[in-house]
């Protein structure tokens, strides 16, 4: 039904059926927007004569006449999209008005003030959304009309003779900017009112935050018309706005806020600042108990919390709109376990409804305690939207883009937001407000979209034109530029960058149960790349069944193991042929000899510090396999920059060291033109054995200790870049002799296995041969993206890939997200590879392994794991049990 109709008319028609209050109208489908677009933007054959008998249909039921000047018919306007897109179109209300039917509204209501300020509102409305006009063109006028009432006057001040001479310059900005009148017969004001709607669908609000949220944009909007019903005529009106749960925190209790004598977009704005729904309660007792039972039953029948849009008329309670409501992470966690409890969801359904963005927010930093305890607060707010912000202060969406595009990171700042602002609200880190409540835009779409939000900080004064705020209360002055600190949980902003500090997830039971069910229900197991034994034990606290990639190069560059690992490569080449001479029987000379000793005193020294690190993470992970991978990067890693060694030894010139000619000379042998596609990976450990043998003998030997302490050691073995299956035979071989030493010596059994990443395209087309002599295999999927386009990462991901995404090139950044001809090939090494071997482990090692568009593709492939970094963990668990579920959460968007 909501493809059809829309959201919000697929809302009201299921209210209007399941006989709740709502005003009599009717729907213009997305199928007739499309139509619309389709035959060149016109409306197609026979929709005006049906909505002219929809029109008829609604008269009957209200018993009003459309244009009819002594009952007037007077309509909204609504869009509404398959998926709710805030403010893509303001609505239009009072359409149907003109200086006739005005009359009319004015004799039935007796309220002239009413009648005339339901006129003004429609005028300027109409003109700016429809007609094209800019809004500021009416501010001026209204805002001097208040002023001639003192200062601080509201809108309520305003007499008829205001309004009304309000109306005539209105209808003169109108004929002036949009060079037409204003159009007087509503079935114009209703044909184009119509048209605009469809026109939005391809505004560029639209368009933006449809490219944001990956929202199709062949969907088409659908067009709401409704019957007016008005808060805005008197004490016992009102309008609002609630959640049938808090959407910040998920508690069950009714949340939102309302206003007197109010009309439509009055709370959003934030143009006076509404009431607590709790006050409606004794303000309007029958009215609130009505409302409240619809809420329940809304809830009920949607199994979820609705967002939902009131007004009161005359005592009068009317339902504007139900939606599935926008909810914080934390919220949406809350709200799922609890549902559960209740029986209205099951945990099926709990794990579909929760976004891996919402988790990975979870897990987002907050400010330091300490720091901010010692910070200076500057301004207090409304929490609108949780989390920790820091950026510098700019006043403006384009000023946002631009400067976070040269690698600022700023917070936004506005008197209050619109839709056109949503781009700057999407690159700010945070978003801070002067005016708006808990449910104005800012406030609804940074909970959406994730970012931290202070709204309704009404003590700040901005002044957009010499960018600046100051606040009142703190008397700190604030310009574009300064850094800021905004915190969207407490509302508080503070002056200049406070540190933060992570989430713990330890402090989550409720993620941690929603996770439990995930787990219940995911076929994937999920690990994790750590190279420490602490991180280690963080994964494991996240849930990591296993470590996918444990980096043994890390653990070269640490402290005095950069100078043994150094002192070894300086003559690892001259050793190694040394060592290859008396392989051959040949006698070493004594510069040979030498070589040799040094060469092996400083592998002795590493293997000794290398078993002690692969001790420290076998036992945190007892019980649990671990892939370690061998030495990988090309050598000149953990040489000195060859430049800077050159410049080094000219600049001292006759007085440079002996050592450090020796050095500069080795740095030049060993540069390489293209050193990722040079020296590395399985490649350097044939060349040079003994790296990757005393990384064997470690690796076992710590296994052996770690089992003789009582734990469960389980190693495996990687080595990487294997592109030829001869390649990993040689390595083999070489590895098998040291394996089979190290435990006869010890007279142990010990768990291990040999296995190979797949991350050179060759290799996946002779999966199936490397498979023979490979116990599992492990996708390196930077390495196998980078290859298989062609492109070098690090040059690619700070150049041209960005642009290539913008322009819509490339899809998508293939090292974020797999792109699917890798997915291809992973499906392919997969199939051979467990053709030669059945039940072959398979993996992925690669940092998409904690991306949830590919964690999908990796359970279609039919892997058995993912393993991505630590704090990802709780994020792939998830994603792992929605890729399991035909009925995951993903939307086809
Ligand atoms: P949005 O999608 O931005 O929420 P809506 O179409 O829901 O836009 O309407 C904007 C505002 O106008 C809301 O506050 C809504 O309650 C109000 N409104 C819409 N239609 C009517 C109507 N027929 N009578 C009274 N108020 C209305
Ligand atoms: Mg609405
Ligand atoms: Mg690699």
């Amino acid at each position: 039904m909501k493809d059809l109709l829309g959201g919000k008319g697929a809302g009201l028609a299921e209210m209007t059926n399941a006989g709740l209050p709502t005003p009599p109208g009717f729907t213009i489908t997305t199928e007739a927007c499309n139509d619309y677009f389709e035959a060149g933007k016109t409306l197609p054959a026979g929709l005006w004569e049906d909505v002219l008998e929809a029109v008829k249909a609604v008269e009957t039921g209200t018993g009003k006449g459309f244009g009819d000047p002594r009952n007037p018919l007077l309509v909204s306007v609504r869009s509404g999209a398959k998926f709710s897109m805030p403010g893509m179109m303001d609505t239009v209300l009072n359409l149907g008005l003109n200086e006739q039917t005005l009359e009319g509204l004015v004799a039935l209501t007796g309220n002239e003030r009413f009648g005339w300020d339901a006129y003004r509102r429609f005028i300027q409305m109409f003109g700016r959304i429809v007609m094209g006009v800019d809004g500021e063109r009416f501010e001026h006028p209204l805002q001097a009309r208040k002023d001639l009432h003192g200062p601080g006057a509201k809108d309520t001040d305003l007499t008829v003779d205001d309004l009304k001479a309000l109306v005539a310059v209105s209808k003169q900005v109108v004929a002036e900017d949009a060079g037409r009148e204003f159009p007087t017969d509503p079935d114009e004001q209703l044909d184009l009112a119509i048209k605009a709607v469809f026109a939005s669908w391809f505004g560029k609000r639209a368009n933006d935050y449809r490219n944001s949220q990956k929202i199709a944009h062949d969907l088409g909007t659908a067009v709401n018309v409704v019957t007016m019903v008005y808060g805005n005529m008197g004490d016992d009106s009102g309008t609002g706005v609630a959640f049938t749960r808090d959407p910040n925190t998920g508690e069950k209790l009714l949340y939102g806020e309302y206003l007197v004598n109010a009309q439509g977009e009055d709370v959003v704005a934030g143009i006076r600042t509404p009431e607590k729904i709790s006050h409606l309660a004794e303000e309007m007792p029958e009215a609130y108990a009505e409302f409240q039972r619809i809420a329940n039953q809304l809830e009920k029948h949607y199994k979820d919390v609705q967002d939902l849009e009131f007004t009161i008329e005359r005592g009068k309670l009317y339902m504007l709109q139900t939606r599935s409501a926008k909810r914080t992470a934390a919220a949406a966690v809350k709200i799922a376990v609890d549902m559960v409890g209740e029986g209205l969801i099951d945990r099926r359904e709990a794990v579909g409804r929760i976004e891996p963005a919402q988790v990975d927010q979870l897990l987002r930093d907050q400010f330091d305690p300490i720091a901010r305890k010692a910070a200076k607060q500057i301004a207090k707010g409304l929490n609108a939207s949780p989390g920790a912000a820091v950026g510098r202060a700019v006043f403006n969406a384009d000023v946002a883009v631009e400067w976070v595009a040269r690698g600022e990171t700023v917070v936004l700042v506005r008197v209050e937001t619109s839709p056109d602002d949503f781009h700057g609200m999407a690159v700010a880190q945070g978003i801070l407000t002067a005016r708006g409540g808990a449910t104005s835009h800012a406030a609804v779409v940074a909970r959406q979209i994730g970012k931290p939000c202070v709204a309704g900080c009404a003590e700040l004064v901005v002044d957009y034109a010499t960018r600046t705020a100051r606040s009142t209360v703190s008397g700190t002055d604030l310009a574009e530029g300064d850094w800021i600190s905004v915190d969207g949980s407490t509302g508080e902003v503070f002056l200049g960058a406070l540190p933060t500090v992570s989430a713990r997830f330890e402090d989550q039971p409720e993620l941690q149960t929603v996770l439990g069910w995930a787990d219940e229900i995911r076929r994937l197991q999920i690990w994790t790349n750590a190279d420490k034994p602490e991180e280690a034990a963080q994964a494991r606290s996240y849930g990591a069944q296993g470590i996918g990639l444990c980096r043994t190069e890390h653990m070269f560059r640490e402290g005095e193991r950069l100078e043994i690992v150094r002192g070894a490569i300086l003559v690892a080449n001259a050793a190694t042929r040394a060592k290859a001479k008396t392989a051959a029987g040949e006698a070493l000379d004594v510069d040979e000899a030498a070589v040799v000793a040094q060469f092996d005193a400083a592998m002795d020294k590493l293997e000794v510090l290398q078993q002690g690190d692969f001790e420290g993470i076998l036992a945190a992970m007892s019980g649990l396999p671990v892939v370690v991978r061998l030495i990988d990067p090309p050598l000149h890693e953990f040489l000195p920059n060859l430049e800077e060694q050159l410049v080094k030894v000219t600049k001292a010139g006759d007085a440079a060291t002996a050592e450090d000619r020796e050095l500069l000379a080795t740095i030049r042998s060993m540069h390489e033109q293209n050193p990722m596609l040079g020296l590395r990976g399985c490649r350097l450990g044939l060349m040079i054995p003994d790296f990757v043998k005393i990384q064997t003998r470690a690796i076992l030997n710590a296994a052996v200790a770690v089992k003789r302490a009582g734990k469960d050691p389980r190693p495996e073995i990687m080595i990487p870049l294997v592109g030829h299956v001869n390649e990993l035979i040689a390595t083999r071989a070489l590895l098998d002799a040291e394996a089979e030493a190290v435990v006869a010596k010890a007279g142990e059994t010990i768990d291990f296995k040999f296995g190979t990443m797949i991350e050179i395209p060759r290799a996946v087309w002779v999966a199936d041969q490397i498979a023979e002599h490979a116990e599992f295999f492990s996708f390196g999927t930077n390495d196998l993206t980078q290859m298989t386009f062609g492109y070098s990462r690090d040059d690619a991901e700070g150049g041209f890939l960005l642009k290539y995404v913008e322009d819509g090139i490339l899809p998508e950044n293939p090292f974020q997200t797999l792109d699917d001809v890798i997915a291809d090939e992973m499906q392919m090494a997969v199939d051979r590879g467990r053709a030669a071997r059945p039940g072959l482990k398979v993996g992925i090692c690669g940092e998409h392994g904690g991306d949830p568009a590919s964690i999908h593709k990796c359970e279609k492939i039919g892997l058995n794991y993912v393993s991505c970094s630590p704090f990802r963990i709780p994020v792939a668990r998830l994603a792992a049990a929605q890729a399991a579920m035909s009925d995951g959460a993903f939307r086809d968007k």
